[in-house]
C-alpha cells in the first residue's frame, strides 16, 4: 500500500479531477490519505484563475520541498506532483522554478499519470504531459469511482470558446469538448447504485453543453438533465457554472417540468454595466441577463440565484460599478461570489490601458460585498419556519447532530439525525445562522428515522 495526498485548489471541476486522479491511481496501491507528511506521493491540483491563486501553488512547493528532502534522507521517498490549470499554463517554467517537482500533469493528460509514474521508476528525471486529448481522457478513465458521502460532482463539459476578456481558462482547459450522453447516464447509474442521491452536473461552461445522443444527433443541458432525472435513485440534479448566453429555451422549460432539477441557479454576469460586459466580450447585455432572470423565475418560481461578480475590471468607473450595484439591488441573490479584477498574463484585459487601483478594488469589493451579505443573510431568514427536503450528507460536530444541504445549497444541521446519513428527509428551519441553517426533524421524518433504526 501506499499514500497518496491530493490537495486541491479552485474549483468544482478540480475537486471532481482529485477524485478521478485517485481513481486512477488506486491499482497501483495508492491509498489516499489526508496529510502529505507520510504520503508517497503529493499532487496539487492547481488553480489559475487569479493571481493570488497560482502563488499559493509555489508558496505550497517551497513547503513540499523540504518536505522531500527531509523523505529522501529518511529513504522514503515522496513523488511530487503539479497538476491543474497553473501545470497548464507554465507547464515546464515549474520544473525550473521548483526543482523538487517530479512532475507536471495539465488537466486534459491526467489520465497518463500511471505511466508518469512507471517513467520515473525507470529512471526519468521528470515527466511532463500538458496536451489537449481530451476525448482520450474520459475514454481511459477506470469505471470504477470512489464516492464521498450522498453527493457527487459529474463532469459533462470541458473547456471553453467564449474567450471573456479577463478569463485564463480558454488557455488552461482548452477548446469546449462535451461527453457523450450515454456515458454521462453510464457515470451517474454506477453512482447511485453505491448510494448517490445528488449529482451536480460540472462544466467551465456546463449549458454550453452539446453532447451526442443515443440518437446520434446533438443534445443540449436541458435533454441531459431529462434523460438523468429517469436514472433511479438520482434524487436531485444541479449543475455549474452556467453563462447565460447559453441559457436556451428547453434549458429554461426544464427548470419548470424537470421536480429533480433543484430550485437553485448559479448564473454569472460578472458585472451590471453594459459598457464593461462589452469590454469584457461576455455577449450579452444587462438587459439580456435581466431577462434570462425573468423566464427562469417564471419557468420555476421558487428558484433562488446566484452569481459571480468583478470589481475593478479596467477602466470600470464609479457609475458603472453603480450599476452593479443597482442589478445587484434589482435580482435579489440568494448568495454570490465576488473578486477584484486579478490581471492574468497573456489575457487581452491585462494589457488594456486604465488599470484600477487596488486601493478602489478594494473600496468597490466591501461594498459590493456588503449588499450581497444583506441579500443572503435575508434569504436565509426568509427561511425560517419552513419545511425543506434535506439531504444529508455527513455527520455535525455534535454527537448525534448530522449535517445536510437544502435545496438552496445552503448547508442544515440537525440534532438526533445521524441515523439519517444518505437520505432526503423533511426538516423545518429553526434558525438562519450566518453561514449555515438550524433545523428540526418534521414529524414525517421523525417516523423515517425510526424505520431506519429497526
Ligand atoms: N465560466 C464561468 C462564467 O462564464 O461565468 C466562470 C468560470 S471562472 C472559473 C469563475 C469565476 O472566476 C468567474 O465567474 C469570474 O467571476 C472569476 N474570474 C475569472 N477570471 C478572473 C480574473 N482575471 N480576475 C478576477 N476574477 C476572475
Ligand atoms: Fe472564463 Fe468567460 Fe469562459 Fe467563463 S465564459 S470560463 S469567464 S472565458
Amino acid at each position: 500500500m501506499k499514500k497518496l495526498y491530493i490537495k486541491t485548489y479552485g474549483c468544482q471541476m478540480n475537486v471532481y479531477d482529485s477524485a478521478r486522479m485517485a481513481d486512477l491511481l488506486a491499482p497501483l496501491g495508492y491509498v489516499p490519505v489526508d496529510e502529505a507528511e507520510s504520503a508517497d506521493m503529493v499532487i496539487l491540483n492547481t488553480c489559475h484563475i487569479r493571481e493570488k491563486a497560482t502563488e499559493k501553488v509555489y508558496s505550497e512547493l517551497g513547503k513540499l520541498k523540504h518536505l522531500k528532502s527531509r523523505r529522501a534522507e529518511a529513504e522514503t521517498p515522496m513523488l511530487l506532483a503539479v497538476a491543474g490549470c497553473v501545470a497548464q499554463a507554465e507547464g515546464a517554467e515549474i520544473l525550473a522554478r521548483q526543482p523538487a517537482v517530479d512532475m507536471v500533469v495539465g488537466p486534459q493528460s491526467y489520465h497518463r499519470l500511471p505511466e508518469m509514474i512507471a517513467r520515473i521508476a525507470r529512471g526519468a528525471s521528470v515527466a511532463l504531459e500538458t496536451d489537449f486529448p481530451t476525448e482520450e481522457k474520459f475514454d481511459r478513465l477506470p469505471e470504477e469511482q470512489a464516492t464521498d458521502g450522498p453527493a457527487a460532482f459529474v463532469t459533462v463539459q470541458e473547456g471553453c470558446d467564449k474567450f471573456c476578456t479577463f478569463c485564463v481558462v480558454p488557455y488552461t482547459r482548452g477548446a469546449e469538448f462535451s461527453r457523450p450522453v450515454e456515458q454521462i447516464a453510464g457515470e451517474v447509474t454506477r453512482l447511485s447504485k453505491k448510494g448517490v442521491r445528488e449529482i451536480t452536473l460540472l462544466g467551465q461552461n456546463v449549458n454550453a453543453y452539446r453532447g451526442e445522443g443515443p440518437d446520434g444527433k446533438e443534445w443540449g443541458l436541458g435533454q441531459l438533465i431529462r434523460r438523468l432525472a429517469l436514472i433511479k435513485g438520482v434524487e436531485r440534479l444541479r449543475y455549474t457554472t452556467s453563462h447565460p448566453r447559453d441559457m436556451d429555451d428547453d434549458l429554461i422549460a426544464a427548470h419548470g417540468d424537470v421536480a429533480k432539477l433543484m430550485p437553485f441557479l448559479h448564473l454569472p454576469v460578472q458585472s451590471g454595466s453594459d459598457r464593461v460586459l462589452k469590454e469584457m466580450n461576455r455577449g450579452h447585455s444587462r438587459e439580456d441577463y435581466l431577462k434570462i432572470v425573468e423566464r427562469v423565475r417564471v419557468a420555476r418560481p421558487d428558484i433562488a440565484l446566484s452569481s459571480d461578480f468583478i470589481v475593478g475590471f479596467p477602466g470600470e468607473s464609479d457609475a458603472d460599478f453603480e450599476a452593479t450595484l443597482a442589478l445587484v439591488r434589482e435580482v435579489n441573490y440568494a448568495q454570490a461570489f465576488s473578486f477584484k479584477y486579478s490581471a492574468r498574463p497573456g489575457t487581452p484585459a491585462a494589457a488594456a490601458a486604465r488599470q484600477i487601483p487596488d486601493a478602489v478594488k478594494t473600496e468597490r469589493l466591501y461594498a459590493l460585498q456588503a449588499l450581497l451579505n444583506r441579500q443572503n443573510q435575508a434569504f436565509n431568514q426568509s427561511c425560517e419556519g419552513r419545511v425543506f427536503d434535506v439531504l444529508f450528507e455527513k455527520p455535525g460536530r455534535k454527537p448525534g447532530q448530522a449535517v445536510g444541504r437544502s435545496p438552496y445549497l445552503q448547508p442544515v444541521h440537525v440534532n438526533d439525525a445521524s441515523a439519517l446519513l444518505g437520505e432526503i428527509v423533511q426538516v423545518k428551519i429553526a434558525a438562519a445562522l450566518p453561514n449555515s441553517l438550524k433545523g428540526v426533524l418534521a414529524p414525517a421524518a421523525r417516523l423515517q428515522q425510526r424505520a431506519a433504526a429497526h
